[in-house]
């Protein structure tokens, strides 16, 4: 990507999603970023990288959005929690960012995925370059907790191609725990998904001794099999990339003794999720 250098001098594409960034949206005032939140023509974003083959089909270009509702006890990118941690940015320039890797993008099956943080946080911007990207002829997707998709329109969600939908865990206790917030609006997001027989991917985040029971895990394939638009679940397993934010950052991190599952616990995992016919990776 040419090098594209916005607020205090941070280049907007980042070598990976796991870069640290923060204050990078101090300088706007208060008042402009409620109205940019209102209007969707500016938002705030950690970074563009390109080259993935892991947020969605083919190769494809992810913009990773800040603020988060959540606050997941594995994030992996708690910077990314704060929306002015990161770079505010036009929808125009998003969408310039696009148009270089339009060709590129279509010749490797690939597309753009907003990631984030949560996208749904700045969803009128987010929704705003998804459309833009759609008009360019660029598949698009979203990578979301489910938790505000009751805010999207039956016309925002048209121009999805795919939802990346994560479901952390079944048990509501210890969803409340592991995240901070009700697991039920992620649930009516998939249940209307599947309504519209919109395609969707489950990711489903392998942590030992927190989202690692059999019998929670069988929960959520037997209600992923059953919505009958999932198209695959992908199993990720726990990692401890993100642990040198978490100290960075000052926060309190519960995970830091946490090994990443065996692969045994994740060929485990991911038979939970065959054996209610469902495709894995
Ligand atoms: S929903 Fe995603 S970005 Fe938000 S806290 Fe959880 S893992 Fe982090």
């Amino acid at each position: 990507m040419a090098e594209n250098r916005t607020a205090k001098h941070v280049p907007l594409e980042a070598k990976s999603p796991f870069d640290l960034r923060v204050d990078l949206g101090n300088d706007i005032p208060e008042t402009d970023v409620r109205t940019a939140l209102a209007q969707g023509d500016m938002g705030f974003m950690h970074s563009f990288t390109t080259g993935s083959a892991v947020d969605g089909p083919g190769v494809r270009v992810v913009g990773w959005t800040t603020g988060c509702m959540w606050r997941c006890q594995y994030c992996h990118n708690p910077d990314t929690w704060t929306m002015r941690n990161g770079i505010p940015l036009s929808v125009t320039q998003a969408l310039e960012e696009l148009r270089k890797y339009r060709h590129g993008l279509k010749v490797m099956s690939g597309g753009v995925t907003m990631s984030g943080g949560e996208p749904l946080m700045q969803r009128r911007f987010v929704m705003k370059v998804l459309s833009g990207a759609k008009a360019m002829g660029i598949h698009t997707a979203i990578e979301t907790n489910g938790f505000l998709g009751a805010e999207l329109t039956d016309a925002e969600l048209d121009a999805i191609d795919l939802v990346l939908l994560g479901i952390k865990t079944w048990d509501r206790e210890r969803h409340r725990a592991l995240t901070g917030r009700d697991l039920e609006p992620t649930l009516e997001f998939a249940r209307r998904l599947a309504t519209r027989r919109q395609p969707v991917w489950i990711r489903f985040v392998l942590v030992p001794g927190l989202t690692d029971d059999p019998a929670d895990i069988a929960q959520i394939a037997g209600f992923a099999a059953r919505l009958g638009n999932v198209q695959r679940v992908e199993v990720l397993p726990f990692h401890q990339m993100g642990r040198f934010k978490w100290e960075t950052l000052g926060i309190r991190y519960a995970l830091e003794t946490t090994e990443p599952p065996s692969s045994e616990a994740v060929a485990e995992a991911c038979g939970l999720f065959r054996s209610q016919g469902l495709t894995v990776h």
